[in-house]
Parts: structure tokens; sequence; C-alpha cells
């Protein structure tokens, strides 16, 4: 069950990331300001580095832990008794709202917002945005969610179906695309969608700081952190520190956590 669970995890991700590129290329929103290769071939390096050592190397490793929380009953749902679909939907509820908070620790703490400046510093924000955190910080957030698991009892399937729909969401929610205004505002009253996460990502304090949800947009609501941004052609994306094309290079990008501090995103 397990490999058949991460071949499939694999296969919704690669065909998702690969129908948000193909769809960019017809229908961006918005004008790559980066040469487009150049910034493909960062941000896929940085993607490749990340499978490599957390899929690859260390993903057997995690989900064998996550199945030994299941089998010695570990966790506040399986101390519960919850039944399989209830622990599976409860989870994906509770590890994005986790999430949520996890993601504002990022802005608001000096020593991760190091590592997350490295996503908020790409100049464009499309699919390939979606996977461009510094093995860093993806390596935190892997150890920090392996103790959360511990700790709400997640089923491995649970866990799994989790990983598939907010990596799903992630991938569209960084996508160049414009969904249209009454499908974008009918889905954004429960989904973050394109629009919502654009503001995220621009270069104003006030935007950077707000919309962190990743699957469900009720958390910002809930919240208070919850932005419209309804005229998003002039938005400038990025961070204002690294507005010139030469602080975005391949070295510069990669030695970002360990490189002088910057402002905080709040
Ligand atoms: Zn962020």
């Amino acid at each position: 069950m397990v490999p058949m669970l991460t071949t499939e995890r694999a296969v919704i991700g690669v065909g998702g990331f690969l129908l948000l590129l193909f769809c960019e290329q017809r229908w961006a929103f918005k004008p790559w300001v980066e040469p487009r290769l150049r910034r493909y071939a960062l941000n896929l390096f940085i993607i490749g580095t990340n499978t490599l050592v957390l899929s690859i190397l260390l993903g057997g490793l995690l989900i064998a832990a996550y199945q030994a929380f299941e089998l010695q009953r570990i966790g506040l749902l399986q101390a519960l008794g919850v039944g399989p679909w209830a622990n599976a939907l409860a989870s994906v509820v509770a590890l994005d709202l986790v999430t949520y908070w996890w993601h504002r620790a990022y802005h608001g703490l000096p020593l991760m917002w190091r590592m997350h400046r490295v996503h908020h510093s790409d100049r464009d924000v499309d699919v390939t945005t979606s996977g461009r955190f510094h093995l860093t910080e993806m390596t935190l957030s892997a150890a920090f969610r392996l103790g959360v698991i511990a700790l709400w009892g997640a089923s491995l399937a649970g866990v799994v179906l989790f990983e598939i729909v907010f990596g799903l969401f992630n991938q569209l929610e960084h996508a160049n695309l414009q969904l249209p205004a009454r499908l974008d505002r009918r889905l954004r009253a429960v989904f973050v969608t394109p629009a919502m996460h654009r503001v995220h990502h621009s270069q104003i304090p006030a935007h950077t700081n707000s919309n962190y949800s990743t699957i469900f947009s009720w958390w910002d609501r809930l919240f208070g952190t919850y932005r419209v941004v309804g005229e998003q052609a002039p938005l400038k994306l990025g961070l204002p520190e690294y507005r010139r094309r030469a602080d975005v290079t391949f070295g510069k990008v990669l030695g970002m956590p360990f490189g002088p501090a910057c402002r905080l995103a709040h």
C-alpha cells in the first residue's frame, strides 16, 4: 500500500506541475520580469535537490515513522479511536491549520525568515515558485510536521492525502494564471486561489504580511490576515531587498539563509 501511495503522490505532483506549466505558457497573467529559462533552471535545481534529499533519501524513513505512529496508536486521534475516513479528513484540515501558523512563524522569526526569503525573493511567481524553498526550510518543516503528526495521531493515509491536496493547492496558487472573476470569488469562499496568494508575494510589506493559507482560505479570514487586491496587473512581486536581477543569481539565492539579515516581512 505504501509504495502505491507514494507513487500516486509523485504522479499527481508531477502531472499537476506539468499541466500548470503548460497553461502558463498559453495563458500567463503577468509578463515575466526575469529571463524565464534562467529562473526555471534555478527553481528546478532547488526542486531537484529537495526531492533528492527529502523524498528519495529520507522519504522512506518518514513513511516508516508515520506507519510506526499508526501501528503504535500514537497521538490524539489514535487514542480517541477515530475511524479511518474521519481521521483522514480531520488530518487534512488540522495539518493545513498548523501550516498556516508555521508559515506565519517563517515571516515573524528572524532565523526562519532567512530561509523563507528564498521563496519570496522570486521576482516572478509561477508554478516553479511552488517548489522554490531552500533545503534548510524544507528540512525544518519536515521535522516539525513529523512532530505534529505524532501529537495529532494522523493515519498514514491521512498524511498522504494531506500531502497530495496540499501539493496541488501549493502549485495552483503559485500559478501565473488568473481564474475568471466569478469562479475566483466563489472558490475563495473556501479555498485559496492564485489571485489570493499572489497578494502574499507582492513587494508591499502589508501584502506580504497577509494571505498565509495554503488549502483553506478560512484561516486568513479567521485570524485577521485576509486581504483582497482587486487590480493585480500593477503588483510588483518579490522583495524590495532583491529587486535587481543581480540580487537573485544562483549563488546569492542558495546562500540567502546564511547571508546578511534583511528586513523582516512585517
Ligand atoms: Zn510566505
